[in-house]
């Protein structure tokens, strides 16, 4: 499986699981065609959530990065980190991009509100009431912006608030199309996610509908399983390929220091 993992995680995000140099181990074991971290990026506030390296740690995560960069050579690693997207904080994502010789940085949006992180199970009981609307008019808004803020080389996981199974309420392709149609103006790639799977919604991000429109919009795509642990690396990727394939990609794109590459599809 010649596939670049673009969305892994650290353990300084306190929610994952294992050291970067296991994370490589199964890229390699896997047979992939290289890996690339990208761990939550850090907030200007320490006290911001509960879920992503302090600032203070930034450092720790560009040298561990580039220890096992050293120790893997000449296997492939790359140097990413997944932002979130929260209006007001553009110029905070455009300061860390000049923080390190990023590969490519992701575009995420989790905060459909200020506070309300859709993707938190401590808060899914808001999902639950009759905001469905809301939550996706909101996530699609987001997205969009996140998109047209020129900040990001690739988009993760572009219906995230189906997580627990929260489908859009209505006709889905009125909350896809817009994102697709910003990618395609913007020539952002948009990943298949197969963190989905591992979750209570059981299905890849994005909905193939998505995925259909992004086919038809020439959108790049790039396939990443969000590993929060060594052996979810790669994760399902088989699956992914024949998805992608039958609906008619045939090439996938990577980033070295921010630039496109794209690979076929194996
Ligand atoms: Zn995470
Ligand atoms: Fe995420
Ligand atoms: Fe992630
Ligand atoms: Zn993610």
């Amino acid at each position: 499986m010649k596939i670049a993992d673009l969305h892994t995680h650290h353990p300084l995000c306190r929610h994952a699981d294992g050291n970067p140099i296991e994370y490589v181990e199964a890229a390699q074991n896997a047979g992939l065609l290289g890996i690339g971290f990208s761990d939550h990026n850090p907030m200007p506030e320490s006290d911001f959530d509960s879920w992503r390296m302090d600032l203070s740690q930034l450092k720790t995560y560009l040298e561990d990065i580039q220890d096992v960069k050293r120790r893997a050579a000449p296997y492939p690693v790359w140097l990413g980190l997944e932002c979130d997207y929260i209006p007001g904080y553009e110029d905070w994502i455009a300061h860390l991009a000049e923080q390190a010789p990023w590969d490519y940085l992701i575009g995420s949006v989790h905060y459909i509100e200020p506070g309300w992180d859709v993707d938190n199970p401590d808060m899914q009981d808001r999902l639950d009431g009759g905001n469905r609307e809301r939550i996706w008019q909101s996530y699609t808004d987001l997205m969009v912006r996140s998109i047209r803020s020129g900040l990001f080389d690739l988009i993760a996981h572009p219906d995230l608030p189906k997580k627990f199974g929260h489908h859009p309420p209505d006709d889905r392709r009125r909350y896809y199309e817009p994102i697709v149609k910003a990618a395609q103006e913007w020539d952002v790639t948009i990943e298949l996610n197969t963190a989905g799977l591992r979750k209570p919604v059981g299905e890849m991000y994005p909905h193939r509908e998505f995925l259909e429109l992004m086919k038809t919009a020439g959108v790049k795509l790039a396939i990443n399983s969000d590993a929060h642990r060594p052996e979810d690396v790669g994760a399902d990727f088989q699956d992914a390929i024949e998805l992608a394939r039958e609906l008619g990609f045939t090439t996938l794109r990577r980033f070295e220091q921010r630039q496109a590459i794209d690979y076929p599809l194996p």
